[in-house]
């Protein structure tokens, strides 16, 4: 874990109305709202984090909510298919809990000798529910309804479209410490081993596929987990050494963070495990307040007015 990168650490996407995506990643799917804060570069908007109890590197999924925004449209240069660890033996739960909550979904599928099942979010975001060959030890978020035989495990892939894979792949294996696993016609599985979960990588090239429009329903960028801050700058070198851009360190009150976009055109972070998402609420309180950066704490009355209702 010393000195490298861990597989994912989380995913942001772009949703629609706040209260629709908190319904359907806490109740259809059963995640833990691990926090509730404001969107630091425009805090009249919520930034929501769902994951596991904690929200461990590797479960969470972050979203941007705007109200009206249109909807967005997947393509190449894009983070195209978030894909999660189901227990075995769950797919059939789960084609009962979507078809009856009316949730878009496929029936179930195989690649790499995994079987899942597709399915859209209600912004149109595309996720996937798989049973990893290799056996998953995370303790899930439970629910009422969404028991651990059941329950999401956090993330298994991501799948990015690209016109040309090489590029991209050079930077996953060059830098990011991923090695080819398999290959499939026009898929290609990246992995890290340097741990067990949130570790894959799949590249899907499509020379004629055109860019896709990061909106509603579109990942915004996805962040590659690192242990602390000394190892984040080490990559801030590592990164700048190929000739790409790259930020300064962010402080994103929870991680730390740099972003650059790769060559294939993903804007990718690298984030730090800590501080946690425990810095500003106890654990059993995580996600039960709205939680703002200390910036933004004198328009808190201004905030709380604007945002939407979540319940
Ligand atoms: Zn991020």
């Amino acid at each position: 874990m010393e000195n490298q990168i861990n597989g994912i650490h989380h995913i942001t996407a772009i949703a629609g109305k706040a209260k629709r995506n908190v319904d359907f990643y806490t109740k259809t799917l059963g995640l833990h709202l691990v926090k509730k804060t404001v969107n630091f570069d425009d805090p009249n908007t919520y930034h929501l984090y769902y994951g596991d109890k904690v929200g461990t590197p590797g479960t969470i999924l972050t979203f941007f909510p705007w109200e009206g925004i249109t909807a967005g449209r997947r393509g190449a240069r894009q983070v195209t298919e978030i894909g999660y660890s189901v227990p075995e033996n769950s797919l059939d739960f789960w084609l009962k809990r979507l078809e009856d909550h009316n949730v878009i979904y496929n029936k179930v599928s195989e690649k790499f000798g995994e079987q899942y099942l597709s399915l859209l979010d209600p912004d149109g975001l595309k996720l996937e529910l798989t049973v990893a060959k290799k056996q998953d030890n995370r303790l899930p978020w439970e629910t009422d309804e969404i028991k651990a035989e059941n329950a999401l495990k956090g993330f298994h892939n991501i799948t990015i479209t690209t016109n040309k894979m090489q590029p991209t792949a050079d930077v996953l294996t060059g830098v990011l410490g991923y090695r080819l696993l398999e290959q499939h016609v026009n898929r290609y599985r990246f992995i890290n081993d340097n741990v067990d979960n949130a570790n894959i990588v799949d590249l899907v090239e499509v020379a004629g596929e055109v860019a896709g429009h990061v909106a509603g329903g579109s990942v915004h960028h996805v962040a590659f987990r690192v242990k602390d801050e000394k190892t984040l700058m080490e990559y801030r070198d590592r990164v700048e050494k190929l000739g790409l851009h790259i930020t300064d360190k962010i402080d994103r009150n929870y991680f730390y963070s740099l972003y650059f976009r790769e060559p294939g055109g993903v804007l990718f972070e690298i984030a730090t495990d800590n501080p946690g998402f425990a810095v500003d609420e106890s654990v059993e309180e995580l996600g039960t307040h709205l939680m703002l950066p200390a910036q933004y704490e004198v328009q808190r009355n201004q905030i709380e007015q604007v945002l939407p209702s979540l319940v």
